[in-house]
């Protein structure tokens, strides 16, 4: 959720953290704060500031910030509101021990009671003094180093954490533990530097050599020495290093006023990408045919399965949506798609021989990663489709396709979305072929269609400055409706999800048919109704029809039509075009419209688009 990063070596750790904290400032931003053991006199400088990293910046200017061992991080806050106070690093009662720290300490509430018993009292409210408290008191009872101190704790604790702490008494030193939240370390050749951060983005100018914890294990990080791991009871861990490598010019705006609008307008060329080595020519003519290496490793359990179960939170849920009908259109398999906070208490009924799909954008959704763990229990297959490379989803599912659209800071998801949403075409075209559900001619043709995909959204995009000007009539609005059907449906919910997140305007996508029974009665002349009217198949018509009950009440439509649709822009005012594409495949193309429309929308009221308030961009706690 918040972002985590530490740097340990011979450099000056504050701008490495400063920019590290950058890199993570989507990730949560409500406040932020670094410590540092200066160099001068190991005194430990902790600077705090609510609000973002250039607030930190400004409240650390022109005091000591020496040091070559430093922890910083942004909070997205779960305990105590957003405030200096509450901002994390957390000092132990001595005034040695610092602490940051991602996640939620289940029961920090009884620990904080015994601790008080002890003689401890609190400064913040949040659940991470309490962490550090108690690290403070084990230090002391077992006389121990910091890394014993944080191991022997922390099987005292329940919950999620990921977290980096130092200690002024012993500078060359950093510990590091995970449990549920992401956490990667960065590790230059001769050992002489180490990176810390909650994904490799902070890392990955530095080095690509990784190693990620896994649960409940406890790296001790020395200067100029190899990595100790160990688990919670003291055993040493082997670990592996894996080499990441990441765009660095993702992570830039590039010239682009916020990275949600590069990010839409990335589409084209990170769809490519996500085709590329996947979608190529068959051995035997020039006939495109689909090659996922996850379909080819795991084929037996996923043409015996009987039934798909996808899982998965907002937008990726959408995504879902959307795979549940091409899984179902061109295999013939029943899907069902569940949030994956639901599933994961639900006492879900998985046979082994189910296949589970687990998409998430960063690898690393709390409640995805709950629920996979639930089927992989009930011996389902896993099959993870995320964007986030060597992320915990990635690591823990039995296969899995990455979408490889690169790095998405943007809250408000974009190109991961119609990444998912290629994949799961992808996937379902491998395994109709294989299955012998879909004819070779609709194979093809399909793969040709997805193939053209890109280039028809940079035909999309050629329309951004209509949907600007579109845009700047609706900022009065507090209410939307979004309404399509079939393949559409779907993507209405997503562009309302969309609206919501950046534009703080309510909006409600649904069925458009389904509208009649209920949300009709919200109908006004004030009423933006968006719908997403393509015309290629048999629900057109039927959606016309939904649009004249929206007009005789006097709502205000915008229509995401076909290139070249007479009948609808005969009826409303406003039409976005998208090219044509075979029906399965329509969702790629009228999602974009929505994204541009929400973002110029909360660009025209003034918002943060890329910052938007209370959500953060990887939601890692439940
Ligand atoms: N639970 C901690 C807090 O509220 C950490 C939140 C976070 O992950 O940023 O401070």
């Amino acid at each position: 959720m918040c972002g985590i990063v530490g740097y340990i070596g011979p450099r000056q750790a504050y701008p490495i953290l400063i920019k590290g904290l950058h890199r993570l400032e989507y990730r949560g931003y409500d406040s932020a704060g670094c410590a540092l053991i200066s160099d001068t006199d190991n005194h430990l400088n902790i600077y705090k500031a609510k609000g973002k990293v250039s607030d930190l910046e400004r409240s650390a200017t022109g005091k000591d910030i020496s040091g070559s061992v430093g922890i910083a991080h942004t909070r997205w806050a779960t305990h105590g509101e957003p405030s200096e106070v509450n901002a994390h690093p957390h000092l132990g009662r001595s005034g040695y021990i610092t602490l940051v720290h991602n996640g939620i300490i289940e029961n920090y509430a009884t620990l904080r009671a015994q601790l008080i018993k002890k003689g401890f009292s609190f400064k913040s409210e949040t659940d991470t003094e309490v962490l550090v408290q108690l690290i403070e008191y084990t230090q002391q009872k077992l006389n121990c180093g910091l890394g014993n101190a944080v191991r022997n704790a922390l099987r005292l604790v329940i919950g999620a954490y990921a977290i980096a702490a130092i200690d002024s008494r012993r500078p060359h030193e950093l510990v590091c533990a995970r449990k549920s939240s992401p956490l990667a370390i960065g590790v230059v050749d001769d050992n002489s530097e180490f990176f810390i951060g909650s994904d490799a983005a902070p890392i990955a100018e530095y080095t690509d050599r990784i190693i990620y914890l896994k649960d409940e294990e406890v790296a001790v990080i020395t200067r100029d020495a190899p990595i100790k791991v160990y688990d919670l009871k003291g055993h040493e861990a082997e670990k592996e290093i894996q080499h990441v490598s990441l765009d660095l010019a993702m992570l830039d705006h590039e010239g682009f006023p916020h990275f949600m609008l590069k990010e839409i307008f990335d589409q084209p060329k990170v769809l490519t990408d996500c085709m590329r080595g996947r979608i190529v020519e068959s051995p035997y003519g020039h006939q495109p045919a689909v090659a996922l290496s996850a379909v080819t490793r795991h084929r037996r359990e996923l043409l015996r399965a009987k039934r798909i179960v996808i899982v998965s939170c907002g937008t990726s849920w959408h995504a879902g949506l959307i795979g549940k009908q091409l899984i179902e259109h061109f295999c013939r398999i029943p899907v069902e798609v569940a949030y994956a906070s639901e599933f994961r208490y639900s006492e879900p009924v998985i046979e082994h021989d189910d296949v589970v799909i687990a998409i998430s954008q960063s690898g690393e959704t709390a409640d995805t990663l709950a629920a996979l763990r639930t089927a992989k229990d009930h011996g389902a297959l896993v099959y993870g489709i995320v964007n986030g490379v060597g992320s915990s989803i990635a690591r823990e599912a039995d296969t899995g396709t990455y979408i490889h659209v690169g790095p998405e800071i943007g809250v408000a998801s974009t190109k991961a979305f119609t990444g998912q949403v290629t994949v799961l075409a992808m996937l379902a075209l491998a395994l109709g072929i294989a299955k012998g559900t879909v004819s070779q001619e609709e194979y093809e043709t399909t793969l040709r269609e997805l193939s053209a995909i890109p280039a028809k959204i940079e035909r999309v995009l050629l329309q951004n400055d209509k949907i600007r000007l579109l845009a700047e009539n609706f900022t009065y609005a507090h209410n939307f409706l979004y309404l399509g059907r079939g393949c559409n449906y779907p993507v209405a919910l997503e562009g309302a999800l969309k609206l919501k997140e950046i534009s703080y305007i309510h909006a409600e996508g649904y069925p458009a048919a389904e509208m009649k029974h209920g949300p009709i009665a919200l109908v006004d002349r004030e009423m933006p109704v968006v719908f997403v009217a393509t015309n290629h198949d048999a629900l057109y018509q039927k959606t016309i029809s939904n649009m004249q009950e929206i007009i005789s009440r006097h709502g205000r439509i915008i229509a995401i039509v076909t290139e070249g649709d007479e009948q609808v822009k005969a009826m409303v005012h406003k039409t976005i075009e998208v090219p044509d594409t075979i029906s399965a495949l329509t969702p790629l193309l009228t999602v974009i419209p929505l994204q541009l429309l929400a973002y110029h929308i909360a660009v025209a009221k003034g918002l943060d688009v890329d910052q938007p308030r209370n959500l953060a961009k990887s939601v890692t706690v439940e």
